[in-house]
């Protein structure tokens, strides 16, 4: 069975503790696009850990972890993070890395910044991670695959061809330090190094794991809003954040993803630009970040704030919808009990209109949330195990969005550990 666990908005609906969750059922966990650019918060028996390349299964050690091939993959960066969790106690993770995954490139990284400088307040509030000049390379056909690390031939020529257009820019366009090819060739090596152990046809692994029965989960990273094609664009990642992409970015056929897991948090919060319907401000925003996820609603990789805003059944149902939902899992609701009323936008009002479908870029720029009122529970619901327990305007809550978004909420998460969980 393959579960695909996405998340319905603009990432940080905490998709990290639901598969770390539902990992202990797995047997394998595969990442299948983005790269070092977001992370997941984890807490469990081990501590708290932020993720960035790793699959949030590798706690356990009966999993596999799979970087897909669909993965902007950041060789240091996955072996400083496998280092790290070992140092923490955590067992050595096995993991396999696809030997169709491209790798980012130091270069990558530094054109990120480099644009970011240039664009200046135009900026698209990159983490500069090298993730979009990395996807660009790797859809110009111009990428290092992780299979031609071992033919030092094709390198060789690579390498020229590939500092020589990238100089031009370096060049007239930043004004920055240009690449040596021999230096990039020995970045390649340095990989190579690293990488080698790991390397595996990831496809065929996954093939004869679906015919033998495994369980496996795909994790994805950010949410429907950051995808390409049906997000927010421009203000959107540069790999597609949706189940479907799952079977690609693994290499499974689409019909084996049964099951798409699709994480909603309780309320809003965004990082980077982009237009954010139901977004709050001042002291209201500063609460709620204050007392948002595990210890305030923070970048998990930069530290920025992130912005807040109110639930948006618009937004979550569209996400929903893309992602092809067969669950949502409901999280970080225990945030919530300290409000006597909690705002919920329904719709959005375009040019004097309303409407409940997530409109494209340009309108949604002009959009002003609807906004219902529900009433507050103003108690503490961690700890509590049944759906039934949980106070009467809470489940009005859980209850009221679940009709507006119409997909059925199955989780409920209230509180970041492992058992934190009711089901439905
Ligand atoms: P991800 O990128 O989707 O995995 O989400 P993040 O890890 O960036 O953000 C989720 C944050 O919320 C993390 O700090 C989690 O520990 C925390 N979290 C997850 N579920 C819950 C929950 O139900 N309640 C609370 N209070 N925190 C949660």
């Amino acid at each position: 069975m393959v579960k695909a666990v996405v998340g319905a908005n603009w990432g940080d609906e905490g998709k990290g503790k639901i598969t770390d969750m539902l990992a202990r059922e797995a047997d394998i966990i595969v990442r299948f696009q983005g790269g070092a650019n977001a992370g997941h918060t984890i807490i469990n028996n081990y501590g708290k850990f932020a993720l960035h390349t790793l699959p949030s299964g590798v706690f356990y050690d009966h999993t596999t972890s799979i970087i897909g091939n669909g993965v902007a993959l950041d060789v240091p960066v996955l072996f400083k993070e496998v280092q790290s969790i070992v140092d923490r106690g955590v067992p050595q993770p096995k993991i396999l890395v696809s030997d169709r995954a491209q790798m980012v490139m130091s270069y990558h990284k530094n054109i990120d910044a480099y644009e970011e400088e240039r664009l200046g307040g135009k900026s698209f509030g990159s983490t500069k991670s090298g993730i979009a000049p990395f996807y660009s390379d790797k859809f110009a056909k111009i990428g290092f695959q992780v299979s031609e690390l071992f033919d030092d031939a094709l390198l060789k020529e690579k390498v020229v061809r590939i500092a020589e257009q990238k100089n031009v820019l370096l060049e007239h366009l930043y004004h920055k330090p240009l690449i040596k090819p021999e230096e990039l060739f020995e970045e390649l090596m340095e990989y190579k190094k690293m990488v080698e152990p790991f390397v595996c046809d990831t496809a065929l692994y996954l093939h004869n794991a679906v015919k033998e029965g495994k369980n496996i989960l795909l994790e994805g990273q950010l949410g429907t809003l950051k995808d390409p094609d049906h997000g927010i664009y421009p203000m959107v990642t540069s790999s597609s954040t949706l189940a479907g992409y799952g079977a690609i970015g693994a290499g499974i056929p689409p019909y084996e993803i049964q099951k798409v897991i699709t994480v909603c948090k309780a309320y809003s919060s965004a990082v980077g630009a982009g237009a954010f319907v139901s977004e709050i401000f001042g002291e209201e925003a500063d609460e709620l970040r204050k007392r948002g996820g595990d210890g305030g609603e923070f970048g998990a990789t930069t530290g920025r704030p992130r912005r807040m805003g109110w639930f948006d059944c618009v937004a979550s149902k569209y996400g929903c919808r893309l992602q092809g939902a067969t669950d949502v899992a409901f999280t970080v609701l225990d945030v919530l009990g300290y409000l006597d009323e909690i705002p919920v936008c329904t719709g959005y009002e375009i040019g004097g209109e309303v409407t409940k479908e997530f409109p494209a870029t340009h309108l949604l720029e002009k959009a002003k949330p609807v906004l219902k009122r529900l009433p507050g529970w103003k108690c503490d619901i961690r700890g509590i195990k049944n759906y039934e327990e949980l106070p009467e305007n809470c489940r009005n809550y859980i209850e009221f969005i679940e009709g507006e978004i119409g997909y059925p909420i199955t989780m409920v998460s209230n509180g970041p550990g492992r058992e934190d969980i009711i089901y439905r």
